[in-house]
């Protein structure tokens, strides 16, 4: 019988599941509050519109519907077929009326929440790959949901702000996004920057910190640190890639752009 309240018991999880379907939520209600013209507007994604960005949310719900439905069966069910699979349902959504881009949206993300819902405590812990082939617990969808739904909203353009995100998401994005150029980047290609939300008590330096201090300004010698000051906020939304708006570099320099997240 299909449950009526989440299956996990894990705190965290229920956590992380709440921030998710706030941030379902806030998209669906940006969504909502654009007319259906409205959606052939550029976003705040290159080369994509509204209805684009829309579109490609719901398709996301579906591609992490198959990884949950992975973790309860067990049947490999990868989130697309291939990247270019992905682009090009993408396009053809893109061009359904608005009509059928917001149920499309909707429908896939009440069918993600159901089968997440339904996943047993063990199931969470079943091992899935993204498609960006790392092998994560099913659990992980929670949190790659979250990112789609709360950073897409911004970028529909339509009012929505990273000043608006719970803290924890904001703290937790810019650990996600600082993580992934640590993993992709290497140390030695790391831009050499200290992150400062003057609002927290803690900085974020992007490349691992060395234990032994290493002199600084050198001939040949590693770059000085830059540091980038704003609201946490404001550097999250930077290192996100969507504009330096409230964010300061110290040595008074142009802001550099972030290497790329995902
Ligand atoms: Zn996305």
């Amino acid at each position: 019988m299909p449950a009526r309240t989440d299956r996990t018991t894990d705190p965290q999880l229920r956590a992380g599941l709440l921030l998710a379907r706030r941030g379902q939520a806030y998209f669906s209600r940006k969504v909502n509050e654009l007319r259906n013209d409205q959606l052939d507007a550029p976003s705040l994604v290159p080369g994509w519109t509204r209805r684009h960005v829309a579109a490609h949310v719901g398709l996301n719900a579906r591609a992490l519907t198959r990884l949950t439905e992975w973790a309860a069966t067990g049947v490999e069910t990868p989130m697309y077929a291939s990247p270019e699979e992905r682009d090009a349902e993408i396009e053809l959504a893109a061009t359904l009326p608005g009509r059928a881009v917001r149920n499309l949206s909707a429908h896939a993300a009440v069918h993600l929440d159901v089968e997440w819902r339904d996943l047993p405590e063990e199931a969470w812990r079943a091992p899935v790959r993204t498609a960006l082939g790392r092998v994560v617990p099913a659990s992980e969808t929670v949190w790659m949901r979250t990112r789609e739904v709360w950073v897409h909203a911004v970028d529909l353009d339509n009012g929505g702000s990273f000043d608006d995100f719970p803290a924890e998401l904001v703290d937790a994005l810019l650990a996600d996004v600082v993580g992934a150029w640590r993993r992709r980047l290497g140390p030695a290609d790391l831009p050499a920057l200290l992150l400062e939300p003057v609002d927290r008590e803690h900085a974020v330096p992007v490349p691992v910190p060395v234990p032994v201090p290493v002199p600084v300004a050198q001939p040949g010698g590693p770059a000085p640190t830059t540091t980038l000051r704003g609201s946490a906020a404001a550097l999250t939304r930077w290192a996100t890639g969507r504009g330096a708006d409230g964010v300061v570099a110290s040595d008074g320099g142009a802001v550099p752009p972030p290497p790329r997240w995902l």
